[in-house]
C-alpha cells in the first residue's frame, strides 16, 4: 500500500524500489578495445595482472645512496662515490657498496643495495664526489617508490558493474589490458505521442506545437550509450499506439515514450499497454511527472513519461536513468544531495515531492545558497535551462520561507 497521503500516488522511492524489482539487468557482453571502453559498464572485475609500479623506482631526479650499515637518519650527510647514471626506461647494473650513490632520475629502477634517494637540491657535486646535504636527514625508503604500492598483482582494480570513467581507462592502461569485457548497449525505443506534434523546420499550423521532448531525451539516452531508435509523433489513436508499441517491443529492452499517459480524452498509450502487455504502476508522487507510468509490452519494459517537457525530463532524470543503468547491468550509486539555505519563498503543496530548478551557490562562508529559477510550470523548458539543480522538497513539506534549509542535488553529467 501507498503511504502517500494524496489518493492513488505512489511515493518516489517506493516506486523506485517497485519498479526496479521488474528489471533484469543486461548479462550479455562484448569485448572492445580499451580506447572505446570509457563510459561503457564492465561485464566481469578488472584483476591486475601485475604490481604497478612494476618495480621499485625513483621518486625525484637526484642520487640513489647506499650509506651501510649506519644510522641513515644521520649518516647519509656525507661524500659518496658515484658509480653511475640511470635514466626512466633503463636499469643499473650492479649493486651499490657502502658509501657509494647512482644519479638517478625520476621514473627510474632502483639499483640493488640502494637504501634511498636524496632528491637533486639537496646534493652538490664536488671534485671528491657527491655531497649529501638534507637538511632534514635521509630516512629508509625516502623518495622510493614501492613495487605493487599502487596496485598489487592480483587486486581487484575495478568491479563489475562500474561505468567506466577516463581515469579508469587510465588505471586498465596502466596494467598492461588493451580490451575490455563490457555489457552490450542496451537497446531503447523512443515513441513520441501526439497529434499536435510537428517537427522542428517545418511550418507550424494553428493548433500545433514543436516536438521538443525528443531533443531531451535522446541526447541523454546517447550520454548513456543506449542503441536509440526513436518513432516521431505517433498519433493519439488507440490502434497506431499499439502498433508502434509492437514494433517497439519487438526490438528493444525498453521502450519509452512520451505523452498520452495522463487522464485526457487522447490519452490511449496505458490503454494500448495494458491491451498488449501490463501496467504495473502509474501515478506518482512527484512534480512534475505525476502521469508516470511503468510495465512491460512483450519481453521489452516500458516507460511511460509524461507528455509535459519538463515532466518528461524529470521523470526520465529521476527515475529512468535508475531503470536505465540498472538494466544495463550498471551498480548505480545513491544521488548526492546537499544542503542548501532558502534565499526566497518557495511555493510547495504537501502531497508529492517537489523537483523545483534552482540555481544554487556557494557562498563566501561555505555556506550554499538555493534561489529559484521562477515560474516552475512543468510546460516551462527554460526553467531547467537557466538551472543548475533541482530543489528537492520533500513529499509532506509544505511552502518553504526564505532561510530554510531545503536539499539540492546539483545537475550531473546526465543533464550538463
Ligand atoms: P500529454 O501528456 O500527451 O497530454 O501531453 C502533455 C503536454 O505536453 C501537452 O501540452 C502536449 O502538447 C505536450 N507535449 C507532449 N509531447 C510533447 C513533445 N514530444 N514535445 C513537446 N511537447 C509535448
Ligand atoms: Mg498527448
Amino acid at each position: 500500500m501507498s503511504q502517500c497521503d494524496a489518493p492513488g500516488l505512489t511515493p518516489v522511492d517506493e516506486a523506485l524500489t517497485r519498479i526496479l524489482h521488474e528489471v533484469t539487468p543486461i548479462r550479455e557482453s562484448e569485448v572492445v578495445s580499451l580506447d572505446q571502453a570509457c563510459g561503457r559498464v564492465l561485464a566481469a572485475d578488472a584483476i591486475s595482472p601485475m604490481n604497478v609500479p612494476p618495480a621499485d623506482n625513483s621518486a625525484m631526479d637526484g642520487y640513489a645512496i647506499n650509506p651501510g650499515s649506519a644510522d641513515p637518519e644521520r649518516t647519509p650527510i656525507g661524500l659518496f662515490r658515484q658509480r653511475g647514471v640511470v635514466l626512466a626506461g633503463e636499469t643499473f647494473e650492479g649493486v651499490l657498496g657502502r658509501g657509494e650513490c647512482v644519479r638517478i632520475m625520476t621514473g627510474a629502477a632502483i639499483p640493488e643495495g640502494t637504501r634511498a634517494v636524496v632528491m637533486q637540491e639537496n646534493t652538490e657535486v664536488i671534485d671528491a664526489g657527491v655531497k649529501i646535504d638534507d637538511p632534514y636527514g635521509v630516512r629508509e625508503g625516502d623518495n622510493i617508490r614501492r613495487a605493487g604500492e599502487d596496485i598489487a598483482k592480483g587486486a581487484v582494480v575495478l568491479s563489475a558493474g562500474r561505468r567506466l570513467t577516463p581515469s579508469d581507462c587510465g588505471l586498465l592502461a596502466s596494467i598492461g589490458v588493451a580490451e575490455v569485457e563490457v555489457i552490450r548497449p542496451v537497446r531503447v525505443s523512443l515513441l513520441t505521442t501526439g497529434d499536435e506534434l510537428v517537427a522542428p523546420g517545418t511550418p507550424l499550423s494553428p493548433g500545433k506545437i514543436y516536438e521538443s521532448n525528443s531533443f531531451v531525451l535522446q541526447p541523454i539516452l546517447a550520454r548513456l550509450g543506449a542503441e536509440v531508435s526513436v518513432v516521431h509523433a505517433v498519433s493519439d489513436a488507440l490502434a497506431d499506439i499499439q502498433k508502434a508499441l509492437r514494433d517497439a517491443a519487438a526490438q528493444a529492452d525498453i521502450i519509452i515514450t512520451s505523452g498520452g499517459v495522463s487522464v485526457g480524452e487522447a490519452d490511449f498509450t496505458r490503454e494500448a499497454v495494458t491491451s498488449l502487455g501490463r501496467l504495473d504502476l502509474w501515478k506518482l508522487a512527484m512534480k512534475p511527472g505525476k502521469p508516470l507510468a511503468f510495465g512491460q509490452v512483450d519481453n521489452a519494459l516500458f516507460l511511460g513519461l509524461p507528455g509535459n517537457p519538463v515532466s518528461a525530463l524529470v521523470t526520465l532524470h529521476q527515475i529512468g536513468l535508475v531503470v536505465l543503468r540498472t538494466l544495463a547491468g550498471e551498480q548505480v550509486a545513491p544521488r548526492l544531495r546537499i544542503p542548501a539555505i532558502a534565499q526566497g519563498r518557495l511555493r510547495k503543496r504537501p502531497g508529492r515531492t517537489d523537483f523545483q530548478r534552482g540555481i544554487a551557490e556557494l557562498h563566501a562562508a561555505g555556506q550554499w545558497q538555493v534561489r529559484s529559477t521562477g515560474a516552475q510550470g512543468s510546460g516551462i523548458l527554460s526553467s531547467v535551462s537557466q538551472a543548475n539543480c533541482f530543489i528537492v522538497l520533500e513529499q509532506e513539506r509544505g511552502h518553504v520561507e526564505a532561510g530554510e534549509t531545503v536539499m539540492v542535488e546539483m545537475f550531473d553529467q546526465w543533464l550538463c
